[in-house]
């Protein structure tokens, strides 16, 4: 009954999709065992964002506990489908319709030398990678494990990263550590840092729907909340050594009936709109023209 460990079913189950190799064979045969990855609420999706829905009652995310988590040391671990620090429960979320407390957090990351990792798109956009921050609804539920079954149990926040000139220091506090957990089942103790520094400043400006765990069981249980504004670490925290756990994204999912609201109006939405952020216009350095780099 470990917060964060709830999760931990969808991990063993990688290890057997993985084994039809990175065709996406095995994510399409995903509903067979696992009905809920076919539904009709499935993410990631790509956020067409002249279409989304401004919603100005949508408060701005207010994380309680981020900048200073309670143990001294934090777990981080290879699960064999990506890395995942786990979160003590005391670090909350307020701004959404319950108080959710943290579980975890973990990556999704594309491969060297490729652009895309991330796993929501913004028109068609893929950034090189996305981290996602899952909480549970504490009101309800004792852990993350429980509350996946039921509907709005989880809210995760997305936080799309994109290259930037310099390093970013938050995420060097995981980054750094990654050749401990080379191994599927590896773990090791972090010191703690804030979380809140891993966050984009604009807390206020996101994309909220109803949707997915994105890998199996599929339970259509998360209120998302994709940050607008991405967070820029460098090309070498993009794509970190060692190379592990690479194409950990799955493609972006029908909308079908579903609405995606949006924190602010229309019109600073788009691309290189009014209300982007400065750090969005930020050019990145271009990318490794090395062709012949192959996955260890
Ligand atoms: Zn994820």
């Amino acid at each position: 009954n470990v917060p964060g460990r709830g999760l931990a079913p969808l991990v063993l189950l990688w290890g057997e999709t993985r084994a039809f190799g990175d065709t996406g064979l095995g994510k399409a045969h995903w509903p067979e065992g696992h009905p809920a990855c076919g539904g009709r609420a499935q993410s990631p999706i790509d956020i067409r964002t002249q279409r989304v829905q401004p919603d100005p009652s949508l408060p701005p995310i207010r994380p309680v506990g981020y900048e200073r988590p309670g143990p001294a040391l934090l777990t981080l671990s290879n699960n064999g489908h990506t890395a995942v620090l786990e979160l003590p429960p005391s670090l909350r979320l307020r701004g959404l319709p319950r108080s959710f407390a943290a579980a975890q957090l973990h990556f999704h990351w594309g491969r060297a030398g490729r652009r895309g990792g991330a796993e929501h798109l913004l028109d068609g956009h893929r950034a090189p990678a996305e981290m996602h921050v899952v909480h549970y609804d504490a009101e309800h539920y004792g852990n993350a494990s429980d509350a996946q079954h039921h509907g709005g149990g989880l809210a995760v926040l997305g936080v799309l990263l994109e290259v930037g000139a310099d390093p970013h220091p938050a995420y060097d506090n995981i980054l750094r550590h990654l050749g401990s957990i080379r191994y599927a089942g590896q773990a090791t103790a972090i010191p703690s840092f804030s979380i809140q520094d891993l966050l984009p400043s604009r807390l206020d400006l996101y994309y909220r729907y109803n949707g997915s765990l994105t890998t199996p069981p599929c339970f259509q249980s998360v209120l998302w909340t994709l940050f607008q504004q991405p967070v820029h670490i460098s090309l070498a925290q993009v794509w970190p050594e060692p190379q592990l756990l690479v194409d950990n994204f799955r493609v972006p999912q029908e909308l079908n009936q579903r609405r995606v609201l949006s924190s602010f109006p229309r019109g600073e939405s788009g691309p290189g709109g009014v209300g982007r952020p400065r750090g969005g216009l930020r050019r990145p350095p271009p990318y490794p023209s090395n062709s012949s780099w192959s996955p260890s």
